[in-house]
């Protein structure tokens, strides 16, 4: 079932009209289906249906609004946070600290003794200091951190550079080489409890062949630790799991992905955890913007929305593709580029193609926007961060407000 579906020639998400949010919140504006969550995290959760014992965390990076995180913690979704902010985020959503968990290459004291105070489920470990500091701050507590150590298997994952992280290169976890000797120190630390590892080798990945290499290794990993005397009990996979941006994009369902990891964990006898970001958020958004100009060029035409790179980060760090769709079709396509009005050339959607035709005021929508749009938004240009607005059947919520300085304050 689609969320997002024309009706009468106008693009709706579920039952309310796009234009009737523009008209009531103005454009740029991002705007995400309840449905499409809720439907994004019931088939993740399906697809691990043969996974006996799974905890899903959902990537609080790829989409922190808090109604959003809320939705989702209804769906029985916990949280994977790698900032305190995110961590205040996920707990004022309604998340129990214990479905936390907490990733990222460089947590500060000050972090892991925030996550200490509230009691976050569980901490995936970058290098053995980490275990040390976070090791001797739960001793002084009287309290146990549970923990978990990040590997780096060496695996490729085909995806853009920058949101690759598990090649030998990548900064993320311990080489797996070097893993049973750092897991042998770690699990004597005093106020841990090093329950087994954790992996996670990049973003918007489009094939499974590099996840199982890299489960596989884990497995690996499973049995030497396990022949060295550690009752490893736990085992979070990641997230990573890519969606279609284009229609004949070839992206693997997570169906198939729930198939691969029941085949390769079998026989592991752990607690999976999951992190899955995009996969859920992702096609549940879209960023509805107008046309400002068609402005004539020398070779095409430019078509100059009022969402910008500020709006949607992707195109321009990634380069990103997002299907850029009419509200009210008209008629015929045009060759033309999408742009926006910030002063860098960078700030391209799209090159020179072929477009639904637009004109100057017309509206339309970049879709695929829930994941890692407003998240990554700035205000560079002094442009205010755009409304968010979630859509439930015939209901529509700003869940979050057009404001120059957003909530960029929040984390004092
Ligand atoms: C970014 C990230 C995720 C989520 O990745 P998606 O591609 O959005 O699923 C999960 N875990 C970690 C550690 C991450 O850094």
């Amino acid at each position: 079932m689609s969320f997002f579906q024309t009706r009468n020639g106008v693009l709706h998400v579920e039952d309310v009209s796009l234009p009737a949010i523009a008209e009531a919140v103005g454009t740029p504006a991002y705007v995400y289906s309840a449905g499409a969550l809720r439907s994004a995290a019931t088939s993740f959760v399906n697809a691990l249906s043969s996974v006996p014992r799974k905890h899903v965390a959902f990537a609080v990076k790829a989409n922190p609004n808090a109604a959003v995180l809320k939705l989702l913690a209804q769906c029985g979704l916990g949280a994977d946070i790698v900032s305190a902010g995110e961590m205040r985020r996920a707990l004022a959503s309604g998340i129990a600290p214990k479905s936390i968990v907490f990733s990222g290459v460089g947590k500060t004291d000050r972090e892991l003794a925030d996550a200490l105070a509230a009691d976050v489920g569980q901490f995936n470990l970058e290098l053995e200091q980490e275990g040390e500091v976070l090791g001797a701050m739960a001793q002084a507590r009287g309290q146990r951190a549970t923990a978990l150590l990040r590997v780096n298997p060496d695996v490729d994952g085909g995806t853009h550079a920058k949101i690759s992280t598990g090649r030998a290169e990548n900064k993320f976890g311990v080489p797996l080489a070097a893993a049973p000797a750092i897991y042998e120190r770690i699990s004597q630390i005093a106020g841990l409890d090093l329950l087994g590892v954790a992996v996670h080798i990049g973003s918007q990945l489009r094939d499974l062949v590099p996840l199982e290499a890299a489960f596989s290794r884990v497995g690996q990993l499973i049995t030497r630790l396990r022949a060295q005397g550690h009752a490893v009990s736990r085992v979070d996979l990641g997230g990573g799991l890519g969606i279609a941006y284009r229609p004949v994009e070839a992206v693997a369902t997570p169906a198939a992905y729930g198939e691969m990891v029941a085949r390769c964990t079998k026989g592991w006898d752990v607690d999976l955890v999951f992190e899955p970001g995009r996969v859920i958020a992702g096609p549940a958004g879209i960023l509805l913007t107008r046309v400002i100009w068609v402005k004539p060029g020398l070779v095409h035409p430019f078509v100059i929305v009022d969402a910008a790179m500020n709006d949607l980060m992707r195109p321009a760090l990634y380069d990103a593709h997002h299907r850029f769709q009419a509200v009210q079709g008209r008629s015929g396509t045009m060759c033309a580029a999408i742009a926006g009005p910030v002063c860098e050339s960078g700030d391209t959607f799209a090159c020179a193609g072929e477009i639904e035709r637009v004109e100057r005021g017309d509206l339309a929508v970049f879709r695929d926007t829930g994941a890692y749009g407003a998240a990554m938004a700035s205000t560079y240009n002094c442009r205010p961060l755009s409304p968010q607005v979630l859509v439930d059947g015939n209901r529509f919520t700003v869940v979050g407000e057009r404001n120059l300085l957003g909530d960029l304050e929040f984390a004092a």
